[in-house]
């Protein structure tokens, strides 16, 4: 997956139509997809009720009949506008996912290989995103595929907080903008000159810390001495005071 795939990724909204068309559009060899087909070509129907429609959908709808979601999305089968029950918007997401990251789709399936192995039943999307971040987080450290170990860890931080760990989640947002002054990058690791800093990221850790009662002073101090772990380990060039500063100021580089 290519990085603006990913980004388009984590800033999907609700109605993510913009993303599945993005996806599509920019991959014209929908023929490498060779899995089941979802969804349903008749825009003339509820896919829950059956109930007709009085005009086909364009994007996420309400059935006026039974009240639930009808989601409009490209699958990539034959890249055809399908209509979709709210159940298989993650079916869909994973299918994407085989056409254009087929290294982390395969990662996933391994994660939930291993922990239906593991638990004895289907593990839930939480258990298993967390599990797979974590696991690509090992495969990027191993290729020196920087770039990705920040992206994956950017989708971690967006986990957390919406999994109620704001604690966490605060110390992942800088974790990564540290990251980012850093210049992570695919080519060669940690490159100064391709620093990249986004200031939302400072303001969303200081948000949702002191929403949950940690003060920035307090923050501070986690910030760094999670940063002078990460300098010592990956011989980052940026200096951990000198990035609080620049993230204080919303610098980008
Ligand atoms: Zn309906």
């Amino acid at each position: 997956m290519s990085f603006l795939d990913f980004i388009f990724r984590l800033f999907k909204s609700d109605n993510n139509e913009h993303d599945a068309a993005t996806r599509s559009n920019s991959d014209a060899t929908q023929t490498s997809y060779r899995g089941p087909e979802i969804g349903s070509l008749d825009f003339s129907k509820c896919v829950y009720c059956q109930a007709p429609l009085i005009k086909a959908p364009e994007k996420r709808t309400k059935c006026k009949k039974c009240g639930d979601y009808i989601y409009v999305r490209k699958r990539p089968s034959d890249n055809k506008r399908v209509l979709l029950k709210e159940s298989e918007l993650n079916i869909l997401e994973d299918q994407w996912l085989s056409v254009n990251d087929p290294e982390a789709y395969a990662e996933k399936q391994k994660v939930i290989e291993r922990l239906s192995r593991e638990n004895g039943t289907t593990p839930s999307k939480a258990e298993t995103d967390w599990e797979w971040y974590k696991s690509l987080l090992n495969l990027y450290a191993q290729n020196g595929h920087w770039g990705l170990y920040r992206n994956t860890r950017l989708n971690m931080a967006t986990f957390l907080s919406e999994n109620k760990n704001p604690g966490e989640a605060a110390l992942t947002y800088l974790e990564v903008y540290y990251l980012d002054l850093n210049g992570s990058n695919n080519a060669n690791g940690f490159d100064k000159s391709m620093a990249m800093g986004l200031p939302w990221m400072y303001e969303e850790a200081v948000k949702i810390s002191e929403e949950s009662g940690i003060t920035k002073e307090n923050l501070k101090e986690r910030f760094l001495e999670r940063a002078r772990l990460l300098k010592d380990k990956l011989s980052l060039p940026v200096d951990p005071n000198t990035a609080w500063s620049k993230m204080e100021k919303g610098k980008d580089k």
